[in-house]
């Protein structure tokens, strides 16, 4: 019977239907993490495909590798998950986008090194390599190491440890183009050669580009960088796939390239900026807001206190909360959300509205607040939010700011105009929460700071919205 058994599913055909399931799983993990109330559970049915995944192909594997191949990839993943487990538990939420840059750049790595190791393979045992499998290492090489590089630097701006803002210097365009070029005659030698030498001057300058890609791209246009990267690794990954004859990997790879290059698509598209202008404009490198208390036309803001504001929000009927990167540099979710419960208990109708790309990356608010066990349904996506904003009598913006400026509508020639925005401004209050005049990621100004229904309440986010709750309780 069991023989039968084999004979009619030999191993190869278990192993193709079991990663046929696996596939199946990372498509309903995506599905999964296209909401944040299935989030948590598609990221399980992710993990637990992938664990599926390398379970088949180890098993497959001892058939056909030697144990001390073996005995290496076991050492690695136990190096890798004792990194990255504790890693993935302690890092901060304003830190997960450079966490997401350096999981992605190795991922991109990864793949490079499987493409150059399998064509030393292949010269190896003294046969030449065809030429779809020379295509396969050159486009393997050359887009894991762009994505490698270029996470490495996004990761270094991103965690502060080179400068944030976008590095122009002369002759950047020339320069790339050289690079550019370079990588084409040598990847054409490569794959009329066969020769592995070509591959790594690819390898080589592949490097050099990702760098030289990403030091004119800055602040909070990383995030998008790094989804763009992240699709680059993906199409690696599945380059990788080709070169093994990996099935698994190659539709994998290619669900992780189509996904980051439409949620890079989607991120562009919120921020009303086409993806070139975001990668080659070094939006950010100038900074045209004045930063002071006094508007263009000579207007001063005006300073409010956190009493005056609790006795406009306590009898106010409608208020509406509208969070940006400030918030979660605070870490003030739970605060916030207290504020917003004693407001409740008050009888005031209070909820969330939240902008796509408010703070620097997407769905940054909705993990954030939901950190703080904030309903689901008190946060409004911005098309659902924006209608209500008329009947608002208050809406509070803390530590949100060029995503609620109205140059985006009215001036023309601003650089965030044609930028969806939360219409704060047409609450009957505004009340701004921020530390000083200085500007939001885009660097201009923003009238509504000086517009007659606006108050700002100066402070860190976390301290100002603690003094709000203790005068809100006594209001
Ligand atoms: P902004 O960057 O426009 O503004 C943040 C505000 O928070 C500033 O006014 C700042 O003022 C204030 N702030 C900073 N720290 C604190 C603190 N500790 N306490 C109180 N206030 C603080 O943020 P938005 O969320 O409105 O906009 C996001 C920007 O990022 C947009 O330009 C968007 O296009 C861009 N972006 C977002 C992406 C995403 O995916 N989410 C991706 C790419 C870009 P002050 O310093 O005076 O306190």
């Amino acid at each position: 019977m069991s023989a039968l058994l084999a004979a009619s599913f030999p191993l190869s055909t278990w192993r193709a239907t079991i990663y046929l399931v696996a596939i199946i799983g990372f498509v309903i993990a995506l599905k999964g993490l296209s909401s944040p109330r299935h989030a948590r559970r598609g990221n399980l049915v992710g993990a637990a495909a992938a664990l599926l995944a390398i379970a088949i192909t180890f098993s497959a594997s001892s058939v056909t590798h030697s144990t001390r191949n073996l005995g290496l990839a076991l050492g690695a993943m136990a190096l890798g998950t004792a990194i990255a487990v504790p890693a993935a538990r302690m890092v901060k939420m304003t830190a997960m986008p450079q966490m997401v840059a350096i999981f992605n750049g190795v991922g991109g790595a990864a793949a490079a090194l499987v493409s150059v190791t399998e064509l030393l393979h292949v010269h190896s045992t003294g046969v030449s390599p065809a030429t779809y499998e020379v295509v396969e290492a050159v486009l393997g090489v050359l887009i894991g190491c762009v994505s490698f590089a270029g996470s490495a630097i996004a990761f270094a701006k991103l965690q502060e440890l080179m400068a944030t803002r976008p590095i122009v210097y002369k002759g950047q365009q020339p320069i790339n183009a050289v690079v550019g070029l370079g990588i084409l005659g040598l990847g054409l030698a490569a794959i009329v050669t066969g020769s592995t030498a070509y591959v790594f001057g690819v390898l080589g300058l592949s490097l050099v580009l990702g760098i030289i890609f990403v030091l004119p791209i800055g602040g909070a246009d990383v995030p998008v960088l790094i989804s763009l990267l992240n699709s680059f690794t993906g199409l690696a990954v599945a380059a990788s796939g080709f070169t093994l004859g990996n099935s698994l990997l190659i539709v994998a790879g290619t669900l992780v390239g189509a996904s980051g290059m439409l949620l890079t698509r989607l991120m562009s598209k919120a921020m009303g900026r086409s993806l070139p202008n975001i990668l080659f404009s070094a939006f950010g490198a100038v900074v045209t807001a004045t930063g002071t208390a006094e508007g263009l036309d000579g207007k001063a803001v005006k300073s409010s206190t956190p009493e005056d504001v609790s006795v406009l929000l306590s009898y106010a009927r409608k208020v509406v909360i509208v969070p940006g990167y400030g918030l979660a540099v605070a870490q003030a979710q739970h605060v916030v959300k207290e504020l917003a419960d004693s407001l409740s208990a008050k009888g005031v109708d209070v909820f969330y509205a939240i902008h796509p790309v408010a703070g620097r990356m997407p769905g940054h608010m909705n993990v954030l607040l939901a950190e703080a066990n904030v309903p689901y349904d008190e946060l409004k996506e911005m098309d659902e939010a924006n209608p209500e904003m008329p009947t608002a009598d208050v809406a509070l913006v803390v530590g949100a700011n060029d995503t609620v400026n109205p140059a985006a509508v009215d001036s023309p020639g601003s650089p965030i105009y044609g930028m969806p925005i939360i219409h704060a401004d047409q609450a009957q209050h505004i009340v701004f929460l921020k530390r000083s005049m200085r500007p939001g990621f885009a660097g201009i100004d923003n009238a509504l700071l000086f517009d007659d229904k606006t108050v700002l309440l100066f402070g860190d986010a976390k301290d100002t919205l603690q003094k709000l709750v203790a005068a809100v309780a006594v209001a």
